[in-house]
């Protein structure tokens, strides 16, 4: 694609080019490259920001979320305009990329990463940004990935810790080899419970982006081996060896492909989300709304507010956003029961 800067175009990489790991021949590989940025929160914001300066030929952005004034202070694609329309965060950061580079093609998904996608999504880029917030979507990702042999970036960022490592199926430990299970709920610091420093999530972004083009442009001897691990407030930074950790373990999902996340044997259908006081609930099948439709039915019950994306309806002391595909958010309340309550008295079962 060519922008209005013309033959100009061709030093926008120019420092890139002249970097010894990437060159002509690289420049051309990242533009040839399609990468999944599956969240767009911190970290995706921040992966996203730097894979379309660096030139990756075309970025998938998925995510279920909206904008909220709290995001502003890590999210680094987002302004304050942004979370006044009330807009989706790949819709908001779509329309800053393209101001970014014009050059390539972004495609923004609106949607909850669940089974029944995931391995559609995946199924045509090259590589995987992990920036979601919570362990099992990363547990479907990482059997997703092993099933299909793509590569894939884990990432997480909390407090003032964060973790990072590649995870390239058959070649590297994938996650299940060095995690048993999900962790419990209520067991894990949450960005909500401890907070979260913005810098923090943006070294780990950092890291997963040059991690993305060193692998993109086949510079797989040089990738980081290890489980990184960093704490910006302890002054902490280790590197963990997990190189070991297929051959000591039999690992389920690589060694015998067991996929029970892909499967439906594990998972649930409810979602606490991250840094929200927040709960996600998912239609049990798959579900198209009419929203103006619902708009005008809800709007004799409480304080309503639409857009073509989503509706956002105020009733009691809950903040419930709706969107197309049968999902709803609902603010106010950690409480799952109280939010599939919700679910059922204004959308049905
Ligand atoms: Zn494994």
């Amino acid at each position: 694609m060519q922008s209005e800067f013309g033959n100009e175009e061709k030093e926008r990489y120019s420092r890139q080019k002249s970097f010894f790991g990437i060159g002509e021949k690289g420049q051309k590989k990242l533009a040839a490259a399609r990468v999944l940025i599956l969240g767009c929160g911190g970290l995706g914001s921040a992966a996203a920001s730097l894979l379309a300066r660096a030139g990756i030929g075309y970025l998938k952005l998925v995510d279920r979320d909206f904008l909220d004034l709290s995001n502003l202070q890590r999210q680094i694609l987002y302004e304050e305009h942004d979370v006044k329309e009330g807009l989706p965060k790949v819709i908001a950061a779509e329309r800053r990329l393209r101001e970014i580079n014009s050059t390539i093609r972004i495609e923004p998904i609106i949607t909850d990463v669940n089974r029944f996608n995931i391995e559609k999504l995946i199924a045509d880029v090259d590589l995987v940004i992990d920036a979601v917030d919570n362990f099992e979507t990363r547990f479907l990702l990482n059997e997703a990935c092993v099933k299909q042999k793509r590569p894939w970036i884990y990432g997480a960022a909390v407090e003032s810790y964060g973790l990072t490592m590649n995870i390239i199926p058959g070649k590297t430990a994938c996650l299940r080899c060095i995690m048993d299970n999900i962790p419990q709920p209520g067991s894990t610091n949450t960005c909500e419970t401890v907070g979260v420093l913005s810098p923090i999530v943006t070294i780990i972004a950092s890291i997963q982006s040059a991690e993305a083009i060193k692998i993109l442009t086949g510079n797989t001897k040089d990738i980081n081996q290890n489980l990184l691990s960093i704490d910006l407030w302890q002054n902490s930074y280790q590197a963990i060896d997990v190189t070991k950790s297929k051959i000591q373990k039999n690992c389920p999902v690589c060694n015998n492909h067991e996929f029970d996340f892909l499967n439906g044997k594990r998972g649930s259908a409810y979602t606490a989300i991250c840094g929200r006081n927040a709960v996600q609930i998912l239609p049990f099948k798959e579900l198209i709304l009419d929203l103006p439709e619902l708009t005008l039915k809800l709007s004799s019950l409480g304080s309503v507010k639409a857009n073509e994306y989503l509706i956002r309806f105020e009733i009691e002391k809950y903040e419930l956003s709706i969107f197309p595909d049968g999902r709803m958010i609902v603010k106010g309340t950690t409480d799952t029961g109280i939010a599939r309550s919700l679910y059922s008295k204004y959308l049905g079962n």
